[in-house]
């Protein structure tokens, strides 16, 4: 896979499972869409490339519900 060519170096490494959020903007933290209050955070995804950029260098966040197992993912970029 084709690294990024202008991204700070660590764009494209800060993919993380489990531990806390590295949020770019606000902290947005989900519920649980069949309402088992607040969701477990599971991971978070970097943007890969130049050719799979999210946005403007972001990332998506995963959280999870343990109750119900329900998903919500979270996109944000600087
Ligand atoms: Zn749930």
């Amino acid at each position: 896979m084709q690294p990024f060519k202008w991204a700070p170096k660590e764009i494209g490494t800060r993919h993380r499972l489990g531990g806390t959020p590295d949020f770019i903007q606000d902290n947005e933290w989900p519920t649980c869409p069949m309402g088992h209050g607040r969701m477990s955070f599971y991971g978070q995804l970097d943007s890969i490339n130049d050719d799979i950029c999210i946005a403007d260098c972001g990332m998506v966040y995963v959280f999870l519900c343990f109750d119900c197992f329900s998903s919500v993912a979270i996109v944000q970029s600087s």
